[in-house]
C-alpha cells in the first residue's frame, strides 16, 4: 500500500472480535478474528474461520474497527493493544497493513497471529511483507510441526514457507512468540520436538516459546458445521507429557521476554 492511502477506509472480512483477550499477546487484548484460512489443522478449534466466505462474517472498516477497539484501551495498561488472528489473517495483508499504521496512529500496540503459510521469499512479496512489519510489534508463529511430511498430515499443507517466515522474521529482528499445539499422538513425538526446539534456537528473535496444551473446546463447531472431527475421543495431553515437551524443547529458557516488550 503506498502513501496517501485512507487507511481508515480500508475494510477487511472479519469473522469476529474478543474484548478481553489475555492469552494472544502481552497484556489484555482486543482481539480481531479474520475470516478465511488455507490450513486444515486437524486439531483446529476455528473450522467456522475457514470459508472466505461466511455469512455470519462482517465486511468492515479499519475505522470502524479501531472505534470499538478504542472503548477498551482503559484496561489495556502499558502492555496491551490489539492482536489480529484468524482464521489466517495474512491472507488479509493489505487490510492489517491499513489497520496496523491507523492504530500506530493512536500509539496502540500491535500484534499479529500468524500460521506463516502466506510468506514468499521473493522481492515483491517481500516489499508488502515488510509495510506491515513496520508497523508490527509482535508476532504470534504457530509451528504446528518440524517434519514435513507430518505437517502435512496434520495441517494439510507443508511448513517449508512457515519456517522460511520465522527465519524472516528473525533475520529482520521481529520479535516473536513461538506456539506450537501439543496433540497427543499427533504433534508430541519426542524427536520431532527436539528438532522444532532445536530450529527454535537458531532464531534470535524469540520473546517466549509456548506450549499450547490440546483442549477439546472446538469440537462442537466441527459437529455443526457437519465435519468429521478427526480427534474424536483424544484427550487432551498429560501434565507429564506437557512437562517432557517443555523440557525437550527447553522452552523456559526464553524467559526474558518481559524485559523486552515493556514498555514505558
Ligand atoms: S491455521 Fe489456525 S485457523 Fe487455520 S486451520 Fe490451523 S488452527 Fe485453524
Amino acid at each position: 500500500m503506498g502513501e496517501g492511502i485512507d487507511y481508515g477506509s480500508v475494510t477487511g472480512y472479519v469473522h469476529s472480535t474478543e474484548s478481553f483477550g489475555a492469552v494472544d499477546g502481552p497484556g489484555i487484548r482486543f482481539i480481531i478474528f479474520l475470516q478465511g484460512c488455507k490450513m486444515r489443522c486437524q486439531y483446529c478449534h476455528n473450522p467456522d474461520t475457514w470459508a472466505m466466505e461466511n455469512n455470519q462474517a462482517q465486511t468492515r472498516t479499519v475505522d470502524d474497527i479501531l472505534q470499538e477497539a478504542l472503548r477498551y484501551k482503559g484496561y489495556w495498561g502499558k502492555n496491551g493493544g490489539i492482536t489480529v488472528s484468524g482464521g489466517e489473517a495474512l491472507l488479509q495483508i493489505d487490510f492489517l497493513i491499513a489497520l496496523f499504521n491507523k492504530a500506530k496512529e493512536f500509539g496502540i500496540h500491535t500484534t499479529l497471529d500468524t500460521c506463516g503459510l502466506t510468506f514468499r521469499n521473493d522481492s515483491k512479496y517481500l516489499v508488502v511483507f515488510d509495510q506491515l512489519l513496520e508497523v508490527t510489534d509482535l508476532v504470534l508463529l504457530d509451528l504446528k510441526e518440524i517434519n514435513e511430511e507430518r505437517h502435512k498430515w496434520v495441517t494439510s499443507q507443508s511448513n517449508r514457507s512457515i519456517l522460511a517466515c520465522a527465519q524472516y522474521l528473525s533475520d529482520k529482528g521481529i520479535p516473536v512468540w513461538i506456539r506450537h499445539v501439543l496433540v497427543p499422538g499427533l504433534t508430541d513425538r519426542d524427536d520431532d520436538l527436539e528438532e522444532l526446539g532445536k530450529f527454535v534456537k537458531t532464531l534470535k528473535n524469540v520473546d517466549k516459546f509456548e506450549i499450547l496444551p490440546y483442549h477439546t473446546m472446538g469440537e462442537f463447531k466441527w459437529e455443526k458445521l457437519g465435519i468429521d472431527y478427526p480427534l474424536k475421543g483424544v484427550k487432551p495431553p498429560t501434565k507429564e507429557r506437557v512437562e517432557n515437551a517443555k523440557k525437550l524443547m527447553d522452552t523456559e529458557s526464553y524467559t526474558d521476554y518481559l524485559k523486552r516488550i515493556q514498555r514505558g
